[in-house]
């Protein structure tokens, strides 16, 4: 999980390493699958009632290539940016919503970074990606993987155009 326990975090800004199963973030990974550990690197900065979280999360991400279906491991850094608010008033109209900020209640023990982070790392996950640039993708025809070697299907048509051309040459 990926939680700051609010007891141990005192006023002022402090360092936060925090590491988590992948299990807690992989829903909504779909043609995918996450690597445990996921790292998160924060900066945590507690003003009274507000809790200012920044820092990085980096995790490591087994992907299908979407040209020759090959499974590879992406590294996918995000940077986390969040503001918590303490027993907020929000609800009952004592402050004014704040966009983007995280309402807690007062009796919560912890925050729970988990929602936030799995969205952030969703954004980062291409729609096509390729286990490399230029990955020669599969044979149409007999479905090789030609990042892995020539089949014989690309020979026969070489062949074959070997074949026209000399008939060409034949007839002139
Ligand atoms: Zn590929
Ligand atoms: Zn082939």
């Amino acid at each position: 999980m990926l939680r700051i326990f609010l007891d141990t975090l005192d006023e002022g800004s402090s360092h936060v390493d925090l590491t988590t199963e992948a299990d807690d973030l992989t829903s909504g990974f779909e043609g995918g699958y996450l690597l445990s550990p996921v790292k998160a690197s924060l900066e945590v900065n507690r003003t009274g009632n507000e809790i200012i979280v920044t820092g990085t999360v980096s995790v490591r991400a087994v992907v299908e290539c979407a040209r020759c279906l090959d499974e590879f491991v992406l590294e996918l850094e995000s940077p986390l940016d969040m503001v918590f608010l303490l027993g907020s008033g929000a609800s009952t109209g004592a402050l004014p919503e704040r966009e983007g900020v995280i309402d807690v209640p007062s009796t919560a023990t912890y925050l729970d970074l988990t929602d936030e982070t799995r969205s952030s790392l969703l954004v980062l996950l291409p729609l096509k990606p390729l286990c490399r640039p230029d990955c020669h993708g599969l044979c149409p025809k007999c479905g090789t993987n030609l990042n892995k070697g020539m089949c014989s299907c690309s020979k026969e048509d070489v062949d074959s155009r070997w074949d026209a051309l000399k008939r060409f040459k034949e007839n002139l």
